[in-house]
């Protein structure tokens, strides 16, 4: 059932979603794996409504927590514990500047 004016939905119940991805460097010939991110996507169990991560600057990258453009997937960065400090480090990504407004041209 969608939300509607009349009747919201309190969300009160959720459903979460995460997809781990393994990142490899296509110019080396051994397949090593060079990285992990792990996607997290959350909604609420009741209405379907996406829950929006607040903070996450909208990217990707390999050293910090970014989102997608409409803030409902975080794509974090991960490694096994066992791995050292800069596992995964330096892979590219990319960022995007919001600078508001209605001034497009
Ligand atoms: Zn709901």
């Amino acid at each position: 059932m969608r939300p509607s004016m009349a009747d919201p939905c309190p969300h009160i119940s959720h459903a979460a979603f995460v997809e781990v991805y393994q990142l490899t460097d296509e110019r080396k010939p051994d397949g090593r794996i060079t990285g992990y991110t792990a996607e997290l996507r959350i909604y609420c169990a009741a209405c379907d409504e996406p829950f929006e991560f607040i903070g996450l600057p909208a990217g990707l990258s390999s050293s910090r927590p970014t989102a997608d453009v409409p803030a409902t997937t975080a794509r974090l960065p991960i490694k096994p514990a066992s791995a050292p400090a800069n596992f995964g480090q330096g892979i590219p990504g990319f960022g995007i500047k919001f600078t508001g407004g209605d001034d497009l041209t």
